[in-house]
């Protein structure tokens, strides 16, 4: 079978591969990416899709860099305010993009409305080509370039391949490249739900001691949750019939937004904390989940690979103004150190919440609830910890 040449493979389109499809794309690199699933296109009217993500503003940026982002912007939920409070107690904490003179905190968005806009750019640029839906068989590895093998039996070869092929990544296990795996022991589960009171634009969230529950704000006035808690408990959740598991559920969100009414389906995501101990070798390189995996608490991650995603396509880009293998590894070493802190110090702080907000231990109950209320009263450090949240 003949082999096709491009500048970069990207293995898995996800919403960060696509991004970087879209990004190189439309820089001129010649892209080919492959991805194993059939996109939605299409669903019923009133469906919300369970994959919700809180985009920061940044990430809303990248998706704007693309052409992406007016498809997508008329069909999310912007909120401008967040309330985080704890069930151990009566620490609060209160954001309000209005205190930073700023228009929002950041929009909540179907992962699938993402997918359809991202593909509707990729269809227009010449220089990317999809390989779908095909899966990977095999790679193989010179010094000039890397290729794969599709399922279908065509080879695909690259001075760059690079693997957005999330959690589970081929690409990581081919490149020998090591991934530290810690189980929470949590299950997250997720489900779109109608209250009893608007959700007035705003992202809740309480801690209770099994784990954060996440009220997010969706365009039609319901909202999407995302329920973190021990695998018993989630299962026993999970099995609960619709009116037991709306009561449970206003319960635990000290009844906010008044009695839950009514729920959809109901689905578990096991919750794991995985980093690669590199995301680059000769010629390869990683993003999004594939490089590191964290807990969704603060709905961070798949902000944190676009952020991958556009500091490999700006090394890239100035890597070939320079005249420069855009494979070689001294090239990617330079998106592997820009990225490393931002990473490791989101996984670390989703970690440090997580344990802070799941101890029963009374000093540690007594420090956050006065350490929530300290941050509410302290204005700077609030402002900071909303602008790191925004992604700016
Ligand atoms: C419950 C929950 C809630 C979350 N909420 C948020 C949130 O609010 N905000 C946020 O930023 N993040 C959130 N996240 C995290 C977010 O889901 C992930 O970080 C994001 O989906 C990662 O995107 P990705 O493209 O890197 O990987 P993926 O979405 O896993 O995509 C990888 C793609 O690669 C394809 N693929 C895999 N192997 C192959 C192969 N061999 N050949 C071809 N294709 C392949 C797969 O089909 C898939 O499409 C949440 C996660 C969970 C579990």
């Amino acid at each position: 079978m003949s082999e096709t040449q491009f500048d970069v493979v990207i293995a898995g389109g996800g919403l960060v591969g696509l991004s970087l499809a879209a990004l190189l794309g439309q820089a001129e690199f010649k892209v080919a990416l492959v991805e194993s699933r059939e996109p939605q296109l299409d669903w019923p009217q009133g469906s919300v899709d369970l994959r919700v993500y809180a985009i920061s503003r940044a990430s809303a940026e990248l998706l704007r860099s693309v052409d992406a982002w007016p498809l997508i912007e008329a069909q999310a939920c912007a909120y401008r305010e967040m309330h985080v409070w704890d069930a151990g107690g009566g620490g609060d904490i209160h954001f309000d993009s209005a205190e930073l003179g700023e228009p929002g905190l950041g929009h909540i968005v179907e992962s699938r409305v993402i997918e359809k806009a991202l593909l509707t750019v990729i269809g227009q640029l010449s220089a990317v080509t999809r390989f779908c839906p095909v899966g990977i068989a095999s790679f193989d590895a010179a010094d000039d370039r890397r290729a794969v093998v599709l399922e279908d039996g065509r080879v695909l070869s690259a001075a760059l391949l690079v693997g957005a092929d999330g959690k589970h990544s081929r690409v990581r296990d081919h490149a020998g490249i090591h991934a530290q795996v810690s189980n929470y022991g949590q299950q997250a589960l997720v489900a779109v739900v109608a209250c009893e009171r608007g959700h007035a634009d705003t992202a809740w969230q309480r801690f209770l001691p099994t784990g954060p529950l996440a009220f997010l704000p969706l365009r039609d006035g319901r909202c999407s949750i995302v329920w973190s808690a021990t695998t018993d408990e989630a299962n026993r959740l999970l099995a609960l019939d619709d009116a037991a598991f709306c009561e449970a559920l206003g319960e635990a969100f000290d009844f906010r937004l008044g009695k839950v009414l009514d729920v959809g389906e109901r689905v578990l995501f096991p919750l794991v904390r995985q980093h690669a101990e590199r995301t680059v070798a000769p010629r390869l390189a990683l993003v999004g989940d594939a490089a590191h995996v964290i807990h969704p608490l603060a709905g961070q991650g798949v902000n944190l690979g676009f952020k991958d995603v556009r500091e490999l396509a700006d090394v890239l880009i100035a890597a070939r103004q320079q005249r420069r293998d855009i494979g070689a590894l001294s090239v990617l070493r330079r998106y592997e150190r820009a990225r490393k802190g931002d990473n490791m110090a989101t996984m670390l702080a989703m970690d440090g919440f997580k344990h802070l907000f799941g101890s029963r231990v009374p000093p540690v109950r007594w420090l956050r609830n006065a350490g929530l209320d300290l941050v509410d009263a302290a204005t700077p450090v609030k402002h900071l910890i909303m602008r790191a949240a925004m992604g700016l």
